[in-house]
């Protein structure tokens, strides 16, 4: 069982436990997506790299065939050139797919500008001699293409360099946001662990209090009659195995009905608290002190023979009779004695209810011999 605020803060627990499972379970969901899209991004751009880097290394092919049929003019560089040629072609296609950052523009023009190298190549090896008009001629012609080559492919080159610095920026702030997810889903799941032990040991610090509370009188706050009955067999076991005296002090407030029917209950009740302090103040703190029934408190004292028991008695009942702290509502002072009763383990019984019932019996001849007295059973 939970008192109200600790229902209340478990029940907050609960909704923050849930609130940030489910917090967890997301980031984590998105932590996966995220770190699907930065394989994406590495997919992607080696994908594109490659594509640039392949057409960089035709381009520079391209004019070979030219230089071998200047030097050998044999048809069958025609032939590697077409070839080089189509693959040039379905590089630059490869290349001009759309897609997320593509340079169209761009590879539009170095497609335009390949075309006028591909139409000037195709012009020389179709010349059935390319050195007819003359060395020098044939060099100039072959070294335009050259410049024209070099430029194109470092135009690509420039391409491929904008995609490397694109990716780069890419997967940094994929980076980041990775990182941030992280940090969300490790914070959530710390928090969904401490908001668990929270909840448990609040249910276990409530446990304890009720346990506490299960023990005392609600009024005076000194253990009930059911704990005082506990510990009492606990203590005779012990006394009977050592071979110990262990006593038990009932006292009864003197005429308290006048007390309540002159300042009323509200005022009863505050004598019995403050009795209830005043009792405890006097004996020692190994000593069990319970509110008995009614106006009755009853004080165990372990390991304390009857003489002794008698002189703590008489020491309550004294501190009872000098204490002045008892005042009515109009802030008037008034006294209360009260009568107790001594029985002692072994000499005046053998058990807890016979040892109760002496000292009930001692309590009651200390109210026939007049009252603010300590007793002991009548032989
Ligand atoms: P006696 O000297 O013979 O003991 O006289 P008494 O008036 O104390 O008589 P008795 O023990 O029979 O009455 C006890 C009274 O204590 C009766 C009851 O109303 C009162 N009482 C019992 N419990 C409480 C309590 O919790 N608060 C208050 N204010 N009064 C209580
Ligand atoms: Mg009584
Ligand atoms: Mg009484």
């Amino acid at each position: 069982m939970l008192h109200k605020p600790q229902a209340r803060l478990i029940a907050g627990l609960v909704l923050a436990t849930c609130a940030l499972g489910t917090v967890t379970g997301l980031a984590s969901l998105k932590l996966d997506q995220a770190f699907e899209h930065s394989a994406h991004i590495t997919r992607d751009t080696t994908h594109r790299i490659e594509i640039t880097l392949r057409l960089q290394k035709l381009l520079q092919r391209a004019v070979i065939p030219v230089h071998h049929y200047h030097i050998e003019g044999s048809s069958v560089q025609r032939e590697h050139f077409a070839l080089l040629a189509s693959q040039i072609g379905d590089t630059l296609a490869e290349a001009q797919e759309p897609h997320d950052g593509a340079h169209p523009e761009e590879f539009a023009e170095i497609a335009a500008s390949w075309q006028t190298i591909r139409s000037q190549v195709t012009a020389i090896l179709a010349m059935p001699d390319p050195n007819a008009g003359g060395l020098r001629a044939i060099h100039e012609r072959i070294h335009g293409l050259d410049v024209q080559v070099r430029a194109l492919s470092d135009q690509v080159g420039l391409l491929h360099d904008a995609d490397r610095a694109r990716t780069r920026s890419q997967l940094a702030s994929a980076a980041r946001w990775n990182r941030t997810l992280t940090r969300v889903v490790l914070g959530a799941f710390f928090l969904t662990v401490l908001s668990l032990l929270l909840g448990a040991f609040s249910i276990m610090r409530s446990q304890a209090v009720l346990r506490e509370l299960s023990m005392r009188d609600a009024l005076t706050g000194l253990f009930n009659r059911r704990e005082f009955q506990a510990r009492l067999e606990g203590h005779l076991d012990q006394a009977r195995r050592h071979g110990q005296p262990c006593s038990v002090l009932l006292l009864d407030v003197d005429h308290f009905k006048v007390v309540n029917d002159t300042y009323g209950h509200d005022v009863g009740d505050r004598v019995l608290q403050e009795l209830a302090g005043l009792v405890s103040g006097v004996v020692r703190q190994t000593d069990v002190v319970a509110r008995f029934g009614g106006e009755e408190i009853v004080a165990l004292l372990p390991d304390t023979d009857e003489h002794v028991a008698l002189v703590m008695g008489d020491r309550i009942r004294e501190a009872v009779a000098a204490h002045h702290g008892f005042s009515a509502p109009d802030g008037t002072a008034f006294r209360i004695t009260v009568s107790i009763g001594v029985a002692s383990f072994p000499s005046d019984a053998p058990r807890e209810d016979a040892l109760i019932r002496a000292a009930d019996q001692a309590m009651y001849a200390a109210k026939h011999s007049g009252r603010n007295r300590v007793a002991r059973r009548p032989a």
